[in-house]
């Protein structure tokens, strides 16, 4: 076939494929083997163009995308990425992914993700508000409450959403569930923006008190972190809550990690001035050294990610984008202990980084083990759903409400990805089952009965 390649796209794809194909789920349920070539092409891709005005009155043009991908479990459902790396293949494999994910929700969501190439470093809040409303000058004709409901993803948090969201009542003079990551006082729900690091964080919880017989926590454990956004600081301040050690944060220029002899990891006030300087655009360079993050306590590797730099180490938790942990990165981690790895980001893990961990799982039935983002992550988009939910009734639910849901959903997530390994597992194996067979197997199973 003639089609452009779209690697990470194939990727997104062949991780699906082979956890499927390498189960007894087709002996099973013959009849969904025809459900792959047809969940594999989005039901709808919208491209457009986005003009608008810098703030020296030049025009400048960038690419916008809506990937429409499947509707079988209800309106079209994931977030928009704005960074420059943004194409098709990602925006595909972002989609594919959140079929699945969606689904592993227990809500009734279908896939979908979208974006544009624009760079929002660098850009006054006046060219963000213009290039959100120039984005959803077109946006607005393929979205709405029932039909597609956007959210945030790299690139666009509570500010963008806010602009999106003004745009979109603007074009088409109605105040509805169109997106969700809003704010508070417009319709936002409680616990959206802790939502993915915290159900991460439960997850792993899960993941931890399955493979040690409820004999360990989060106490006293080392985990290592990648990212320094939204998913990352708030999966950090659970993991602090819960009596863990956040031994590295990073960003795309460098990885920020505590010096040998410190066993005490971030504090939730260091985790707060990263915060508050990611919410102004700025490297962590900028914040090192200094009162804050002390030369003596933590070092800073420019261009480096951490996993090869943080020591003996309990957990891993990439946080920041896809493939942000290579196979020889894996092996490093093993080397340092890690037990628990599980993806905050969509598609964290290199295939081969992948292929190590479920390897090490097989070979000892306590070695480390792995959760995919399809599922360890699942927690930002179900509490999107439930804002959906409280916008349909126009009411509110409690932080503790809310919480609560979260928690019930990923704790459902994490017993149906292990029931699920075990019924259509073919391995041979009396150790861990594996979740990133038993995530895509049970996605996927809910979505073909559907379609
Ligand atoms: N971008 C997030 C994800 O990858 C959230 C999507 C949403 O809330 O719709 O799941």
């Amino acid at each position: 076939m003639n089609y452009p390649a779209e690697p990470e796209f194939q990727q997104a794809y062949d991780e699906l494929y082979n956890s499927i194909h390498d189960s007894t789920l087709f002996d099973k349920h013959p009849e969904f083997e025809k459900v792959i070539p047809v969940v594999s092409v989005p039901e709808r891709i919208i491209q457009f163009r986005v003009v608008w005005e810098d703030d020296q009155g030049k025009l400048q043009v960038n690419r916008g995308y809506r990937v429409q991908f499947n509707s079988a479990l209800g309106p079209y459902k994931g977030g928009l990425r704005f960074h420059p790396s943004v194409n098709l293949s990602i925006l595909k494999f972002l989609g594919y992914e959140q079929i699945f994910k969606n689904a592993l929700t227990g809500l009734n969501i279908g896939g979908g993700k979208g974006g544009a190439d624009f760079d929002p470093k660098g850009k006054s809040d006046a060219e963000i508000r213009r290039f959100c409303y120039a984005f959803m000058g077109e946006l607005h004709r393929h979205i709405g409450a029932d039909t597609d409901v956007p959210a945030g993803d790299i690139g666009v948090g509570g500010r963008e959403v806010g602009f999106l969201f003004g745009a979109y009542k603007k074009y088409k003079n109605t105040w509805e569930g169109v997106l969700t990551g809003k704010g508070l006082t417009w319709g936002g729900s409680l616990i959206r923006p802790e939502a993915t690091g915290f159900g991460l964080v439960y997850y792993v919880e899960k993941m931890i008190e399955y493979a040690t017989s409820g004999k360990e926590s989060f106490k006293g454990k080392r985990v290592a972190i990648s990212g320094s956004g939204n998913v990352a600081q708030y999966a950090a301040l659970k993991v602090i809550e819960l009596g863990g050690n956040v031994v590295s944060m990073s960003d795309s220029k460098g990885a920020l990690v505590l010096v040998s002899d410190f066993t005490e990891g971030f504090t939730p006030a260091e985790i707060e001035q990263i915060a508050d300087i990611k919410l102004q655009h700025k490297e962590l360079a900028s914040l090192y050294p200094s009162a804050t993050l002390p030369e003596t306590k933590f070092k800073y590797i420019e261009d480096a990610r951490p996993w090869c730099h943080v020591g003996k180490v309990d957990v891993a938790l990439p946080c920041a984008t896809q493939n942000e942990v290579s196979g020889e990165e894996a092996k490093s981690l093993v080397a340092a202990g890690c037990k628990f790895i599980a993806e905050g980001s969509n598609m964290g893990c290199e295939s081969d980084a992948i292929e190590v961990f479920e390897a090490e799982r097989m070979a000892r039935p306590n070695g480390i083990w792995y959760g995919p983002g399809k599922a360890a992550n699942a927690g930002g988009v179900a509490v999107s759903g439930l804002e959906m939910a409280q916008n349909s009734q126009r009411i509110s639910w409690t932080k503790e409400e809310v919480d609560q849901k979260l928690k019930d959903i990923m704790v459902d997530c994490f017993n149906t990805c292990v029931e699920t390994a075990s019924t259509y597992s073919s391995e041979k194996v009396d150790g861990l089952p594996s979740l990133v067979k038993g995530a895509n197997i049970a996605g996927f199973l809910k979505v073909s009965a559907a379609m």
